[in-house]
């Protein structure tokens, strides 16, 4: 069997680095490899409604966000089918079965979900429907027959979520789903990159994020307050590299070629030994920091410029590729259907 790619986002918000790092970069370096036979981006548009049912208007006005931040990074149109969750009802028609096949208990043990919760403020009652989001995932899944999803790491207890689906629903009605494995990023940083504020993780719903449409200026104004160490105050201060967020953003973004192209530095270890010992500023580090963003962010900014003025294509583009998606995740549930036994009329 050959390989299927799959993997979405939430349109919550537009992407931000953690996206690029974690995620889209590793997609898109698979879909120039070509080592698959089809790759899907999925627009999750009715799991964010879990969370955000009370503010649709949000989803809707980051629905172009996400479309238009996939082509500006670099997914091919002509190499990837981009669809709308929400308009592909066989996906909601498979969580429903695949519901019978996991329990409360379970979903409420998952350490995502366990952390999700209390991000947002869910402890005392949590809808049913964020909690069944994993379930739906694996509706997501494996209507494509997906076996690699490239993901940040926040999404292996998820994954593993729909392996189990998978092994529960192949075991009793017959070997009719597939498993899937995750595509991290190398390195730990990049699976899951802190937000700006050195939390845990850059995420759209904590609003501690640089977008990968944000302006220079924007980007500028975000790296020049951008969290350090506290006890460095002057410049011949020693400094701590550790929980450094700056440093951390060098580690996953930087290059040792860019960091002697930005500064007097020949690697980023040298970098770190001169801030470590005294007389390495903030402000200079972080201008290296700047300049390493700033050659990722242009190109990404100047394709989104295209296909902004180019909305209809785009919406085009979303179109096909959802009635495409439509008919393969139909496919999936005739034999589902079949498996457990309830294709009547077939
Ligand atoms: P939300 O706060 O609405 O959940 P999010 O920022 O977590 O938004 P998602 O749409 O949930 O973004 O995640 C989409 C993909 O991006 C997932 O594969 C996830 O693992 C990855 N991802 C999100 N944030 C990061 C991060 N900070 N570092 C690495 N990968 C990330
Ligand atoms: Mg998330």
């Amino acid at each position: 069997m050959g390989n299927i790619i799959l993997t979405g986002d939430r349109p919550t918000g537009k992407l931000h680095l953690g996206h690029y790092i974690g995620s889209l970069k590793n997609r898109v370096r698979m879909q120039n490899e070509g080592n698959y036979d089809e790759m899907y981006v999925m627009i999750a548009d009715a799991q964010a409604l879990t969370d955000n049912f009370d503010n649709p208007k949000k989803i809707q006005d980051n629905l172009h966000e996400v479309i238009l931040d996939y082509l500006s990074v670099g997914l091919d149109p002509n190499k990837v089918t981009f669809f709308i969750q929400s308009e592909v009802d066989e996906l909601t028609t498979l969580t429903y079965y695949y519901m019978n096949l996991v329990t409360v208990s379970r979903l409420q043990r998952n350490p995502t979900i366990k952390t999700e919760i209390v991000q947002r403020g869910f402890e005392k009652s949590v809808p049913v429907g964020f909690l069944n989001y994993p379930v739906s995932q694996a509706a997501d899944i494996t209507a494509f027959k997906a076996n690699l999803i490239p993901v940040g790491n926040d999404q292996l207890p998820l994954l593993e979520q729909t392996n189990e689906v998978v092994r529960s629903f192949n075991r009793i009605y017959g070997d009719t789903l597939v498993e899937c494995e995750a595509i991290l990023s190398e390195k730990e940083i990049e699976q899951r990159l802190p937000g700006l504020d050195g939390s845990a993780k850059m995420s759209k719903s904590l609003g501690n994020c640089i977008y990968l449409s944000d302006t220079s200026e924007e980007v500028h104004k975000k790296v020049m307050s951008m969290y350090t160490d506290p006890d460095h105050i002057n410049i011949e201060d020693k400094g701590k590299i550790e929980g450094n967020m700056v440093f951390t953003y060098l580690d996953a973004f930087s290059n040792d070629e860019q960091i002697s192209k930005y500064s007097e530095f020949s690697s980023l270890d040298e970098m770190k030994n001169k801030y470590k010992s005294g007389g390495l500023g903030d402000v200079k580090i972080k201008k290296v920091l700047y300049e390493v963003l700033e050659e990722l962010l242009t190109p990404i900014r100047e394709k989104r410029k295209y296909y902004e003025e180019h909305m209809n294509e785009v919406n085009t583009i979303l179109k096909e590729g959802t009635i495409k998606a439509k008919s393969r995740a139909n496919k999936t549930l005739k034999e589902v259907k079949k498996a457990i036994g309830i294709d009547y009329f077939e």
